[in-house]
């Protein structure tokens, strides 16, 4: 939906469509985790834009049709209920999939969280499996309802996968201290003695119209700095995009956020609409659990050194994450002076000695060449 916002803005003239699989309007994802499981957000809240928004700007919503193949010579997509589709340019943002267990609720998608809304009123002890970002805010969020949570991470740490030790260490306490009973590594909770069962154990991309069409990829969409892939007029953007990115590794990688989504979206609409811009923008990210705001920015893959700054037992601290001496991203809890002032030092590649590093009393900013 960005990216034909975007491609608005940016001055597009043409015709524009929105497809999706879904059929709602436009949503964004993050409530569905946080205050609309918790009951303290209404379903229409959360709309992207009102029914109107989208005639206004002349984009044609096309919802309930899933795309099941791509013909980039014709320019033509193909749904699953056999309608056609022509195009003169594509732009695949179809995120990706809830890897599900059976007997297990998901929560991707709105109609996900309703289905298991429906289940929670009689449920009082839920198993929640998966101690990533989504498994921690619905442990927050049934907590907040009353209900009995145990949860399942199968790593030795939570938030194993996107975050360093003294993050996963801090919120496994943070849950434990609301009541939430946690396992990390083995054994794992037998789940028969659960009322519900939740499943948030990540995404599988939506790739394969794409790549069965001969975009290069696997684990996403390959994509260049501006968002093309490998066929031609077929871009790709958001979650399924394997790009690389400025603040990351030296391979490419999928990167799952709304800032990417959005970013990552209005870097193709440019291109597009004929004024390329290579993407460039610099990562970050939220979550929050109980009362408390965690913010990253930039991006922690092959970190080689961790350092926390602030106290931890006080519940407001930051942990930065250096390559090579480099700060290369921050995780931020409670601390959004930190998160503010940390984005310079890694647009600046700061090299700082590690103790004035992790002195709270000198500011981020004021480390910054
Ligand atoms: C519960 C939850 C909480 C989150 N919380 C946060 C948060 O706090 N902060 C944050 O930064 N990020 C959060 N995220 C991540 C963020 O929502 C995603 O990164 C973002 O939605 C990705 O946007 P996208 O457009 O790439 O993909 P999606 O949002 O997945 O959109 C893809 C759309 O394409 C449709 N589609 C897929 N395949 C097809 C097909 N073959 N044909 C037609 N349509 C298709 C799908 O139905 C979907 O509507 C959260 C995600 C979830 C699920």
């Amino acid at each position: 939906m960005s990216a034909a916002v975007h491609l608005r803005q940016a001055g597009f003239a043409g015709s524009i469509a929105l497809l999706g699989e879904e059929n709602e309007l436009p949503y964004e994802r993050p409530p569905l985790s946080k205050d609309y499981l918790a009951g303290a957000r209404e379903r229409e809240s959360f709309r992207f834009r009102p029914a109107a928004f989208w005639a206004e700007k002349g984009i044609a919503l096309i919802a309930g049709e899933r795309v099941v193949a791509v013909d980039p010579a014709a320019h033509e997509v193909l749904c699953a209920s056999g309608r056609p589709i022509t195009y003169g340019d594509l732009v695949w943002c179809a995120g990706g999939r809830a890897r599900r267990l059976s007997g297990a609720h998901a929560i991707r998608t709105l109609s996900d969280v309703d289905r298991l809304k429906e289940q929670l009123e009689s449920a009082s002890r839920v198993l929640v499996i998966g101690g990533g970002w989504i498994g921690l805010e619905a442990a927050a969020a049934l907590t907040k309802l009353g209900k009995s949570v145990t949860l399942s991470e199968r790593e030795p740490r939570l938030l194993a996968r996107c975050s360093g030790r003294a993050l996963s260490d801090f919120l496994k306490d943070e849950h434990e201290r609301h009541g939430v009973e946690v396992f990390v590594g083995s054994p794992s909770p037998d789940p028969a003695g659960f009322d519900l069962i939740i499943a948030g154990i990540g995404i599988e991309p939506e790739t394969v119209p794409l790549l069965e069409a001969g975009a290069e990829g696997g684990d996403g969409v390959l994509v260049d700095e501006l968002g093309r892939t490998s066929l031609p007029h077929v871009w790709a953007a958001g979650d399924v995009a394997l790009h690389r990115n400025r603040f990351g590794p030296d391979r490419p990688i999928r990167i799952e956020s709304v800032q990417h989504a959005t970013d990552h979206a209005a870097t193709v609409a440019r291109a597009i609409a004929g004024a390329p811009k290579s993407y460039g923008a610099m990562p970050w990210f939220w979550s929050n659990q109980y009362a408390l705001k965690l913010q990253t920015v930039g991006l922690s893959h092959d970190h080689d050194e961790e350092l926390v700054r602030g106290d931890p037992a006080s519940g407001s601290f930051s942990v930065l994450y250096r390559r090579q001496g480099k700060v290369i991203a921050l995780d931020c809890v409670n601390m959004v002076r930190d998160y503010v002032q940390g984005r310079l030092l890694i647009e600046r590649d700061t090299v700082v000695a590690a103790k004035v590093l992790t002195d709270p009393g000198r500011p981020l900013k004021s480390l910054v060449e």
